[in-house]
């Protein structure tokens, strides 16, 4: 039977791998702190860095143009100078690209509807999410004002949203009249997207305790 040959994963992978050899390399030395520097050199020396070079410019094209724009520039990209372009168009950090509310239209989201669309909180049930209850708190803020003053303020309070798993809220704070940022750790499903979309790069993330997490048993 064949096989597929599905390029994402095989890359994914690859990546993966060079990085648990640096880990490994990092760990059986005597360096403390142990550190994976030999990474990026290990995945330039790799098959998997001369195939996304290739198609460095392909997703920053449709930032920039739009899907229109993006589906001629890569044509031309790839179909004429084959991935070998002399310009890198720059990818923008994802935080710094989020506008305010203000400049932005308000979109009614429907409910969930318990048959094909679920609350966020029977999806982290579903995901067998947990942490042991005295584990180190692995998402905290640098500035605890920061969510209301700016987050709230200004962008709506992204967080209460990007969060798959609802773990950030704001909720009203009764000793200040106001609101206030409340984080519920336990229910996190480590997706990383608070660290990497926070307009403020205010909120802290780092690896929870070993163990803890989603364990997505049905799947
Ligand atoms: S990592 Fe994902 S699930 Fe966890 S708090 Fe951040 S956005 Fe929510």
């Amino acid at each position: 039977m064949n096989v597929p040959k599905i390029k994402g994963s095989h890359t994914a992978m690859k990546t993966g791998m060079l990085a648990a050899e640096a880990a490994f390399e990092a760990l059986t030395a005597d360096e403390v702190p142990a550190k994976m520097d030999s990474y990026p050199q290990r995945l330039k020396d790799s098959w998997v860095y001369p195939e996304l070079h290739k198609v460095r410019n392909i997703r920053p094209s449709f930032a920039k143009w739009g899907f229109w724009g993006g589906m001629a520039y890569s044509a031309v990209d790839t179909y004429l100078f084959g991935g070998k372009a002399p310009w890198t168009f720059k990818n923008h950090a994802d935080h710094a690209c989020l506008k305010p509310a203000s400049e932005m239209p308000k979109i009614d989201y429907p409910k969930p509807d318990g048959k094909i669309s679920f609350d966020k909180l029977s999806s982290v049930f579903l995901s067998n999410t947990n942490h042991s209850e005295d584990q180190p708190i692995h998402l905290t803020l640098k500035d605890a004002s920061v969510p209301v003053s700016t987050n709230l303020a200004v962008y709506d309070g992204p967080e209460a949203r990007f969060c798959p798993a609802g773990v950030y809220e704001f909720v009203e704070d009764e000793d200040n009249g106001g609101k206030r940022l409340q984080i519920n750790a336990q229910n996190c499903v480590h997706c990383k997207t608070c660290d990497i979309k926070d307009p403020t790069q205010n909120i802290v993330w780092v690896v929870p305790e070993g163990g803890g997490g989603p364990n997505y048993p049905n799947m």
